[in-house]
């Protein structure tokens, strides 16, 4: 065994990589991204080129140092710096949450409420890398977007996020959810608020333990910015404007309770990827916003 052929260390990573829970194949997949981000290749190139990489080249001990870190449990998108959301390629850091194939859902029920040809305002509220608001910015070039968040290190990659995909368009702004946006009107507010709770025994599993605890958890019942979120989305929403939010798999009822006590109307709920209920929508009801 050679561990300076492809072949040899993806063999041999994949078993260090192997944890409880996790397929051979899940495992395997894992050492491919390492080495092929290591090298600054693609996988295809990985199969076809792999015997020409060089025992001396330096790029083998990047991805033995990203190895080593990943089977102590730093998530594989932290130890890269970047990860894909929806279509984008994100830079991300432990600053923010690493963003999930499920708060795609959020962004697809976001579309469907902007057309493309027209204008609108939209809040992204507690924005984190800027995933929402960019991928929402990126498909309705005439919304006029604004993310907000508490965390100026947060805000900070969101920028860096938008520069980088030539989105400027997006407007970034510090401040804790309704604060930060004045007294202005939106036409659709977006969250993925923090709703876990703070004794969720899944806090101490996986990349959760390395992600920031204030970008995860919300009270007793992970309820708390959620219920303050909807609770102020009266006074910021325009008539017939809608705000929808991801929560926790087992907190939809609870969500559209909220919405329902805060006078929202057409209040439904949306599956994510594994059929949990992730995503609840409410709409302000026609003429009747708050003053
Ligand atoms: N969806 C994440 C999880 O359950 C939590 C994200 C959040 O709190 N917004 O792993």
């Amino acid at each position: 065994m050679n561990r300076f052929r492809p072949d040899d260390w993806l063999a041999s990573a994949s078993l260090k990589l192997l944890m409880p829970g996790m397929s051979a194949a899940e495992a395997r997949l894992e050492a491919r991204v390492l080495l092929a981000a290591a090298f600054g290749v693609n996988h295809a190139w990985l199969l076809a080129h792999g015997q020409e990489l060089h025992p001396c080249d330096e790029r083998w001990q990047q991805a033995q140092d990203w190895l080593v870190r990943r089977v102590q449990g730093e998530p594989v998108a932290y130890l890269l710096g970047w990860r894909e959301f929806y279509g984008l390629r994100l830079a991300v850091s432990p600053a923010v949450l690493i963003p999930r194939p499920d708060t795609e859902v959020l962004v697809e029920a976001a579309l469907e409420r902007l057309d493309l040809h027209q204008d609108a305002a939209v809040l992204d509220l507690g924005t984190g890398s800027g995933a929402i608001a960019l991928a929402i910015a990126a498909h309705r070039p005439r919304a006029q977007v604004l993310g907000v968040d508490a965390s100026a290190a947060a805000l900070a990659l969101a920028r860096h996020n938008a520069s980088q995909l030539g989105l400027d368009q997006v407007v970034w702004q510090c401040g804790s959810w309704w604060q930060a946006a004045g007294g202005r009107r939106f036409d659709l507010v977006v969250s993925n608020p923090p709703y876990i709770a703070e004794d969720d025994p899944h806090l101490a599993q996986g990349d959760l333990r390395f992600e920031p605890i204030r970008a995860l958890t919300a009270g007793v019942d992970g309820l708390q910015d959620l219920a303050e979120i909807i609770a102020g989305a009266p006074a910021h929403l325009s008539p017939a404007g809608w705000l929808l939010v991801e929560h926790g798999y087992r907190q939809a009822a609870s969500v559209r309770e909220l919405m329902t006590g805060a006078g929202l109307v057409e209040i439904h709920s949306r599956p994510d990827l594994a059929g949990n209920e992730r995503v609840t929508c409410g709409r302000c009801p026609t003429g009747k916003s708050a003053d």
